[in-house]
């Protein structure tokens, strides 16, 4: 494909789905002066884009055949399987975009559903919020079709902060539901230990700031922790576990001193004991990834 493809592309798009996020998707190409075409189940919704330059078109079908790309944003996949299912005959020849929430799973069998039907898949992932919607604040992983992401790259990119992930239409799910999960372990262990920073009387948000300005320690640790895991060759990253296992007893005892809950902590202190036990004593914190329960290799 020739370097410059991404100047060839149309700046006609297709948008299907004007809630908070689509709109927003949407009135970005406006403003970026792309020719925006939107289509929304309630059709009130779209008054507002319109006055801003957008045409409206009375069936999802009529709006997928305005435009060579189509961003389809919707609340999630059963609304994607219905819209298709109306738009069927209009999609051959087009590049769907899909940015709905959703499982691996679900974006495999739309690309095949896409394949089957003459048209190309792009799956997205939105980590983000609308009204950063065309700032690098809103991260969008992409997987599918390598050429069609190409050939509408610059499109793609007016959006925000965009990765390619592979041709596997499932890897931008990948993508979301690994990042998602991890913020969500993060900011649980976070308010777990305010109840124990405001137990102690020490200020939550002066603790809070204190960690923060230690971040920027994490991506060398996650760095080669990560590189020690793929090699499955474990330094004594953190300290020997021998070392961190007594240190956890003084944590878990420190929480429970204060009547903080201390489930979490029990766990990570019953993995280094497993470890130590199989005679890993030696290696770090990231041996435990040896001892976490479930998962497969790929
Ligand atoms: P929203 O404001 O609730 O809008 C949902 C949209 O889906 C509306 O356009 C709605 O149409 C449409 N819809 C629902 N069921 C439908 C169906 N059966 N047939 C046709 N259209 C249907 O949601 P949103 O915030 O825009 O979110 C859209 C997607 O972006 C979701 O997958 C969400 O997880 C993802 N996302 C959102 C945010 C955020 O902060 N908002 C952030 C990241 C990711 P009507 O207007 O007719 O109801």
């Amino acid at each position: 494909m020739p370097k410059d493809t991404a100047d060839l592309a149309s700046r006609d798009v297709t948008v299907l789905g004007l809630g908070a996020m689509g709109s927003a998707i949407a009135r970005n190409y406006l403003e970026r002066g792309y020719r925006t075409t939107v289509w929304n189940r309630t059709a009130s919704r779209a008054e507002s884009l319109v006055e801003a330059g957008a045409t409206a078109t009375a069936t999802a079908a009529e709006a997928v055949a305005a435009s060579p790309l189509v961003v389809i944003c919707l609340l999630d996949s059963a609304a994607v399987d219905e819209v298709l299912a109306a738009v069927e005959p209009a999609v051959k020849g087009k590049v769907l975009v899909n940015v709905t929430s959703g499982s691996a799973g679900q974006a495999r069998a739309n690309e095949r559903w896409a394949r089957a039907h003459g048209a190309e898949y792009l799956d997205g992932k939105i980590m983000g919020d609308p009204p950063y919607v065309g700032t690098e604040r809103v991260l969008f992983p992409f997987s599918g079709a390598r050429g069609a992401f190409e050939a509408h790259e610059r499109t793609l990119r007016e959006l925000g902060s965009v990765a390619y992930h592979g041709e596997d239409a499932g890897l931008a799910a990948v993508e979301f539901m690994a990042q998602v999960a991890l913020a969500y372990e993060l900011l649980i262990g976070y308010l777990h230990v305010l109840k124990l920073v405001r137990a102690e009387g020490v200020d939550v948000v002066g603790f809070t700031e204190r960690f923060a300005g230690s971040l920027p320690a994490f991506p060398a640790l996650l760095g080669s922790m990560g590189q020690a895991v793929k090699s499955r060759s474990y330094g004594p990253d953190l300290g020997s576990l021998d070392v961190q296992a007594a240190l956890m007893d003084d944590l878990i005892a420190h929480r429970e001193s204060l009547g903080v809950e201390s489930v979490r902590m029990r766990e990570v202190k019953a993995l280094m004991d497993r470890r130590i036990a199989d005679g890993h004593g030696d290696q770090g914190f990231s041996s435990l990834f040896e001892v976490l329960g479930g998962g497969r290799e790929a």
